[in-house]
């Protein structure tokens, strides 16, 4: 008999879990179930694409034949709201309920905003899919004073292409610095200064305590004694992974769905991944992890025994007139030596740890990309190399020789 793969929501995670699951079993039944009113598309186009027509085939991450070609079936426009666990079975919000061999849950994560004062007013949003998308496009019709908070990538991304389209913008951020997870001191300066030159204004060290307006907003109070006026606010802030399924089961949960490193739950035969697993205490909450967490549930969904491994992360930035890599561990603390160079409005950081490089921040060039990520896992001993006295083109080109060899 067929088994029924089943996965609930359609973003990433799911996608790449039943191309995982129809590569393992050419046979079994594999249906999607989305509460969107579309086929899965790639979210991290929405800051990119804000001001332009998300309602096309563009966005999408397979089209439909696709589908049709693996026989995966994709329901749109259905929530699940609860799982039987007993007899397998998951409950849409119809009350139908569909049998499962073996399940996961992919339900992503929704963006946080805050519960001040005034925060339930016409023109607050967060973004996180189409349906935000477009309506924070319609809103910001005849509309010119946006004011974003949250200084980290999504952030900076949907502030930039808001500026592009013409809009006045000012970035709130609550830490004293930009991106401190993904930059040093220096390179978050550099970012700031890109970001004022280019008529973005930047608060920094803000909270925010109020929206103000009568029914719209009309302006955010911050800081206990400052007015800042505009007509919308947009949060990016960090993510709440969508757990609200699993309640009432056994499914063991903290921030998110607990995981082992097979992407099972503390339940045999369901699995959960994307931004509403938890895996070593961590919600990763990025796509390429999404992707790679998919990939391993649904290959294990299929019979089979792999072991997600955590990639080497990396974030980019486009946009502010500069172009921005940080890859790998550039955390303060983590590392016990270095290679620096700031010339000509590029500047380049190599951090190293017990003789081999474990992360890189370049703001001007990103060309080293993937030189910094391949030694990063391989693990390129620096042997040899007199980190005191050489230029970073001389060590990339070093670093090069090495993994040829
Ligand atoms: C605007 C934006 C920009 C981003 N940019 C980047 C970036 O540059 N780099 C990066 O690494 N990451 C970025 N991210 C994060 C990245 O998009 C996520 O990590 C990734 O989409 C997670 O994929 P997922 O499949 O786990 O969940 P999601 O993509 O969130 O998909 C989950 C789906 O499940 C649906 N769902 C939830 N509950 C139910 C239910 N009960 N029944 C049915 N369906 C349900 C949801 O509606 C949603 O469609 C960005 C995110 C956003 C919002």
């Amino acid at each position: 008999m067929k088994k029924n793969y089943l996965i609930i929501g359609s973003g990433v995670a799911s996608i790449s879990a039943a191309k995982a699951i129809r590569d393992a079993d050419k046979d079994g039944n594999i249906s999607i179930y989305g509460e969107e009113a579309s086929l899965p598309y790639s979210r991290i186009k929405l800051s990119k694409n804000l001001m332009n027509d998300l309602n096309n085939d563009k966005i999408l991450l397979k089209k439909p034949q696709w589908y049709e070609e693996n026989n995966i079936k994709v329901f749109d426009n259905i929530r699940i709201s609860s799982i039987d666990i007993k007899d397998n079975l998951i409950v849409t919000s119809e009350g139908e309920k569909i049998p499962y061999y073996k399940l996961l849950i992919t339900t992503g994560a929704n963006n946080r905003s805050l519960p001040i004062p005034g925060n339930n007013k016409k023109g607050v949003f967060t973004l996180r899919d189409i349906m935000d998308a477009n309506n924070i496009r319609t809103y910001l019709e005849g509309r010119n004073n946006v004011v974003h908070i949250g200084g980290g990538i999504q952030g900076l991304e949907t502030a930039w292409t808001l500026h592009t389209s013409g809009k006045k913008v000012s970035i709130i951020e609550i830490g004293d610095r930009l991106m401190a997870k993904q930059l040093d001191k220096k390179a978050s300066l550099i970012l700031k200064n890109k970001i004022e030159e280019s008529g973005v204004n930047l608060f920094l060290n803000t909270t925010i305590d109020e929206v103000l307006g009568s029914e719209k907003v009309e302006g955010i109070a911050v800081n206990k004694n400052k007015i800042l006026p505009c007509d919308s606010i947009i949060y990016s802030i960090g993510i709440t992974p969508n757990i609200e399924i699993i309640r009432n089961t056994e499914i063991k949960v903290n921030k998110g769905i607990i995981v082992n490193d097979n992407m099972e739950t503390s339940v045999n035969g369901i699995y959960a991944a994307g931004d509403v697993a938890e895996l070593q205490g961590a919600i990763e909450g990025l796509w390429t992890k999404a992707m790679d967490q998919g990939k391993v549930s649904g290959s294990n969904m299929a019979g089979n025994n792999i072991k997600y491994k955590k990639a080497v992360p990396i974030t980019m930035l486009n946009g502010f007139n500069i172009s921005l890599l940080s890859i790998g561990d550039v955390n303060e603390g983590s590392y016990d030596d270095s290679i620096e160079e700031e010339i000509n409005h590029k500047y380049i950081k190599i951090f190293i740890k017990n003789n081999k490089v474990v992360g890189a921040i370049s703001i001007g060039d990103v060309t080293y990309s993937q030189v910094f990520k391949t030694s990063i896992e391989k693990e390129v001993s620096l042997d040899g190399i007199n980190l005191k006295n050489i230029s970073i083109k001389n060590f990339i080109l070093e670093i090069k020789n090495r993994l040829k060899s």
